[in-house]
């Protein structure tokens, strides 16, 4: 995806996805985009929620991957002991610590020199996450696995986290429909159930941290690890709970749904109104609360859920549009 950069102070901007607007992530400047950047990012967010509707071929898949990878861009980076790391990434984005990069199996972070104890925090917190022992095997595979930390020839730290290839930061897909939405929220509330239990409260989870798999319909949290602080933490003037995540997951599904705040949401044709009340309402004390809260919201908003086999899409597994 080709990035713009900030006319003011020259940093890459983030791209809302309405496709219309972008924001600076360092000085706060918003933009409105011109018409061919946004017929451009309309089209990019169309072909990659064109992945929704792919099937389970792998050569298909492949094919498709590979049209997407070749306007990778390139960048390298020089190691203190002189190797070099060529990185091709998809997306970059930034903001004030980390510059992250998402490559084909892997996420990259790039830390300033400044910033380099926060690559330190960013191990620490993913290597204390524990998990309820019951879903121990498939829950940890929706949270980061490191596989490599280099020191750069400039002083700044990178730090590889793991990815699967059909993984995509859920901003690459822009703006998505209710059932889209709906099926994230249940995914995200399941990762809330892992940070509650872990008493840690993810300040940055939204739909840069936030990674899909849009044919398995899963959703992993890689990002914004050197931000997480324990229950209870008072950050930048706030006392920080768990219940914070639970905002955010809601701040989170009404961005993928083309809000710029929750507090915007409105019931339309594809968006129900239990599920526009959940988005605008006060979450539960704790995950485990709201996971329930929310699989009622669900049944309300789209009825009861059908049994499923993996390969079944969208439209089947909460019936006819
Ligand atoms: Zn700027």
């Amino acid at each position: 995806m080709k990035l713009l950069s900030c006319k003011n102070c020259g940093a890459p901007m983030v791209i809302e996805p309405s496709g219309a607007t972008a924001l600076c992530p360092y000085c706060r400047s918003k933009y409105v985009l011109d018409h061919s950047d946004t017929d451009y990012y309309r089209d990019f967010y169309e072909h990659m929620r064109g992945f929704f509707a792919l099937s389970k071929n792998a050569q298909e898949r492949r094919a498709r991957a590979d049209e997407l990878w070749k306007n990778a861009s390139e960048e390298i980076f020089e190691c203190l002991d002189g190797r070099r790391i060529d990185v091709r990434s998809l997306h970059m984005h930034s903001d004030k610590e980390a510059a992250v990069y998402t490559a084909r199996q892997n996420v990259i972070f790039r830390f300033e020199p400044m910033n380099t104890p926060n690559a330190d925090k960013f191990r620490a917190a993913v290597s204390s996450l524990d998990y309820p022992s019951a879903d121990t095997k498939s829950l940890s595979d929706f949270f980061p696995v490191i596989s490599g930390g280099y020191r750069l020839a400039d002083g700044a730290a990178l730090l590889a986290v793991k990815k699967s290839e059909d993984e995509y930061p859920l901003r690459l897909f822009g703006r998505l429909g209710g059932r889209h939405a709906a099926w994230i929220v249940s995914r995200l509330e399941n990762l809330c159930c892992v940070l509650e239990y872990n008493s840690l409260v993810h300040t940055e989870l939204g739909i840069d941290s936030v990674y899909i798999n849009p044919y398995d319909h899963t959703a992993s949290l890689y990002g914004g690890w050197h931000r997480v602080v324990r229950n209870n933490t008072a950050l930048e003037g706030r006392v920080r709970t768990t219940r914070d995540n639970l905002i955010s997951l809601r701040e989170t599904a009404a961005a993928v749904l083309g809000f710029s705040k929750r507090a915007e949401v409105r019931a339309s044709d594809e968006l129900p109104q239990p599920f526009a009340d959940f988005l605008k309402g006060t979450p539960e004390s704790n995950a485990y609360d709201d996971f329930a809260l929310w699989d009622d919201v669900l049944i309300k908003s789209y009825g009861e859920r059908r049994f499923m086999t993996m390969d079944t899409d969208d439209e089947q597994i909460y019936g006819k549009r």
